[in-house]
């Protein structure tokens, strides 16, 4: 679904690459959490497979096809919500079929009614965003994300601005709908517990610049709970993840 060929990549202006002849890949239907520091380079992995960035060498391949143009190949979410202040959860959700255009206004609604139903919002769909919890803010985040129609979800540190009640509620959430709907999805955190809760695999950053991610597989099957992470394995995993990730970035 998604490979890194040998990409390099440099902002211009700086001394090196933050990204350098960097190889992975995401198989179909895997939930891969990409753990490491804050300021390594894991946002700008998403730009470049989202084609907001092009790599200086190498290539980004989604769906056997390299990335052309910004956009288009994925659904993409970034860190902070970015909804619309002026636009109702219903105009904001309907956004990518806007930009898609092609569909009458009542095909538009019908898909918005479909997926706001999904992430249990159809009553707020004319309410503003400010007029929601931060954890309703990321379901519409993400309910707008789903209507991209991509096979191939990008989710960066979706859940990193709610308290953590609402944020264990959010991971049960994700990982429901990610059972529904077996789409790819590439999670990006800090937090080595939610990468561990969530993922299949965990792709940890090594070192700087990146060159090499660590692929770690989490033997625990869905769906998961609370209590099932607490295993004696699933801890160990944890204990070497951490003590990798403060060896390699000191
Ligand atoms: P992460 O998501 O892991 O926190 P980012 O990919 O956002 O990291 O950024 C990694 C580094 O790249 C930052 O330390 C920053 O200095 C640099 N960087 C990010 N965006 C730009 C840019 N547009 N121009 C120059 N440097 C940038
Ligand atoms: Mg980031």
């Amino acid at each position: 679904m998604l490979q890194f060929r040998d990409v390099t990549f440099q902002y211009p202006g700086e001394a090196g690459p933050i990204v350098d002849k960097l190889s992975f890949r995401v198989e179909q239907g895997e939930f891969v959490c990409l753990v490491g520091p804050s300021g390594c380079g894991k946002s700008t992995l998403f730009r470049l497979i989202n084609g907001l960035l092009t790599p200086d060498k190498g290539e980004v391949l989604v769906g056997g096809r390299p990335v052309k143009g910004a956009g288009g190949c994925c659904g993409y979410m970034p860190q902070r919500d970015m909804l619309m202040p002026w636009r109702t959860v219903a105009e904001n959700v309907r956004l990518p079929l806007e930009v898609q255009g092609g569909r009458s206004e009542k095909e538009m609604d019908g898909l918005v009614d479909k997926v706001l139903s999904d992430v249990g919002l159809k009553a707020w769909r004319n309410h503003r965003p400010d007029q929601l919890s931060g954890g309703m803010r990321q379901r519409v985040a993400f309910a707008r994300t789903v209507l991209t129609g991509s096979d191939l979800l990008l989710l960066d540190e979706p859940f990193s601005s709610l308290d953590y009640l609402n944020r264990l509620s959010m991971r049960e959430w994700l990982l429901a709908q990610w059972e529904r709907e077996r789409k790819t999805v590439v999670f990006i955190t800090h937090d080595v517990e939610e990468a561990l809760f969530l993922s299949s695999r965990v792709l940890a950053v090594r070192g700087r610049p990146i060159s090499r991610l660590a692929s770690i597989p989490v033997p625990a099957p869905y769906p998961r709970t609370i209590v099932g992470m607490q295993r004696r394995e699933i801890m160990a995993i944890k204990e070497g993840l951490i003590t990798m990730l403060r060896r390699d970035n000191l």
